[in-house]
């Protein structure tokens, strides 16, 4: 049995559907660009479907931008997808700029902030989790305002050199803020979660964001319900496999270089 096992393994027969967040590609990180695209060749290849729950990039200034990495990690996907695994892209606060260009290009579906799936079965909402951090009010008044239409219109109608300015200077600031923000402002907020699942009508959320990998029990509607966190993966490799009979929440961290 155990040998058939294996064999349907190896085969890519035994169901299993992959999530991954917060990999923060970069151009100043090759390696864990390499260990990602060696991810999509060994092991997303085999599943039934492949969930990004965003912050793929680490910035992602518009689709009209074309680096070697952006090329690299654009093939990887179309590589992946043209081999029948469905790809699916929920924007991070990093990389909210993804658009319909990357989706086409590389065959991934992007779907809404907020989703229901059926994981074999279970309704599961996903979503990248920063919309869970409530506490953080000026973030959440930035986040309302960048995903509008005419924020983002006006943002990609820039040269891109001016786009890179404004990214760094971003980036400076939230790491700046960040610095100052205690720990319960930057995880997500109990009620919040509560009132998201409640209101979707599911038993199980699967976000990323907080880079803070576990499985929480908690009670939604009287039943018992499950909050998993997916760990980033650029410093803990984090990636949850779900097969019909089983979670499983792994951290391979990439060898320190
Ligand atoms: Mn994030």
């Amino acid at each position: 049995m155990k040998d058939c096992q294996t064999q349907a393994n190896q085969l890519g027969l035994i169901l299993n559907t992959l999530f991954i967040a917060d990999l923060h590609l970069s151009e100043s990180r090759p390696d864990i660009t390499a260990a990602f695209i060696h991810f999509m060749q060994q092991q997303a290849i085999h599943a039934d479907a492949l969930y990004v729950l965003g912050d793929l990039f680490e910035v992602w200034i518009g689709d009209d931008e074309i680096t070697p990495l952006n090329t690299q990690v654009i093939q990887a996907f179309k590589q992946l997808t043209s081999q029948q695994v469905p790809v699916y892209f929920i924007h991070g606060n990093r990389d909210f700029l993804i658009g319909r260009r990357f989706a086409k290009a590389t065959g991934v579906i992007l779907l809404p902030e907020h989703h229901v799936i059926d994981l074999y079965g279970q309704p599961t909402l996903i979503m990248h989790g920063d919309s869970l951090c409530t506490l953080d009010v000026a973030y959440q008044k930035f986040r309302k305002k960048s995903r509008s239409w005419w924020w983002q219109a006006g943002i990609l109608s820039l040269p891109l050199f001016i786009r890179h300015k404004i990214g760094q200077n971003a980036r400076q600031k939230s790491q700046q803020s960040n610095m100052n923000k205690s720990d319960n402002i930057m995880d997500v907020t109990e009620s919040e979660v509560i009132t998201q699942m409640e209101q979707h009508q599911v038993q199980t959320l699967i976000h990323g964001h907080t880079h803070r990998p576990a499985i929480h029990s908690l009670e939604i509607n009287g039943q018992p319900a499950k909050r998993i966190v997916l760990g980033d993966w650029y410093e803990q490799g984090s990636c949850l496999k779900v097969t019909p009979e089983s979670i499983l929440l792994e951290s391979n961290p990439l060898p320190s270089i």
